[in-house]
């Protein structure tokens, strides 16, 4: 589904990504893990063409990514994003905001994308809030429109980069959860996370970066109970 093949990506001279690999088969949840600066929101932002590539090849579904020739915007159509700061339209209600990019980019009908609009604020547990703007709800909820947001283009795979880490406690649970219901439905699902506990318990994989590589990469079980680099002992034993 998500092929990234030995992927460099430098800034002036700072190498980020320094031959990252990474397969993800469909259905699969994949959490990325790592030191800050290592990397990781560089190569998920790779995935929907937000940031191009120096050298190597990711496949999305069998494309290429670097294709000149591609079609981005039709990319991004197929691979949802939700990142740290929500970014919804403040003088938008929730409702209207995940109806937004349905009716002015793919041209739906605006009775059939408000059906499908208010099924997936359902789904977000955030029914009742349909008319409310986000500066009237609390992080965690616009956090979940963000997400009902991006799956109002009905993506085949969806990335999220720390979506949870400027959220408190308690919201930080409602958006896993969110996010978790989807990975059981069969979503792809890719994360930057900090979230152990969830890595552990829904990923089918978990990959640490580290300066810009992938240190080592096993399923979550083997990663936290049996982790071989030394990197990887030293930033577990920091966080757990
Ligand atoms: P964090 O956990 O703090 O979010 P990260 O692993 O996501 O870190 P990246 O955001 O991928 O790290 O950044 C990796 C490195 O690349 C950092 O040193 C960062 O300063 C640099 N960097 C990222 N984006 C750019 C950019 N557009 N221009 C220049 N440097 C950048
Ligand atoms: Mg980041």
């Amino acid at each position: 589904m998500v092929c990234v093949k030995d992927v460099r990506k430098s800034f002036g001279a700072f190498e980020v990504l320094k031959g990252v690999s990474m397969d993800v088969a469909k259905g699969e949840t994949i959490c990325i893990i790592g030191p800050s600066g290592s990397g990781k929101s560089t190569l998920i932002r790779c995935i929907n063409a937000l940031v191009d590539i120096d050298g190597g090849s990711i496949k999305v579904e069998g494309q290429e990514v670097n294709d000149p020739k591609l079609d981005k915007l039709k990319l991004r159509r197929k691979v949802g994003m939700v990142f740290q700061q929500y970014n919804l339209f403040p003088h938008k209600t929730a409702l209207q905001n995940v109806m937004m990019a349905p009716i002015n980019v793919l041209k739906e009908d605006k009775a059939k994308v408000e059906d499908r609009a208010r099924k997936l604020i359902a789904k977000v547990r955030l029914t009742g809030k349909e008319n409310n703007y986000p500066g009237e709800l609390s992080g965690g909820q616009q956090q979940r429109v963000a997400i009902a947001r991006s799956l109002a283009m009905r993506p085949d795979i969806m990335l999220f980069d720390e979506v949870t880490a400027a959220l408190d406690p308690e919201t930080v649970k409602e958006v896993l959860f969110t996010i978790r219901e989807l990975a059981e439905e069969g979503m792809t699902c890719i994360l930057v996370t900090h979230e152990m506990k969830f890595a552990r318990d829904v990923a089918d994989h978990i990959y640490f970066t580290d300066k810009g590589v992938i240190v080592e990469h096993a399923p979550p079980a083997e990663f936290f109970e049996n982790p071989r680099d030394e990197r990887t002992k030293t930033f577990l034993g920091q966080i757990l």
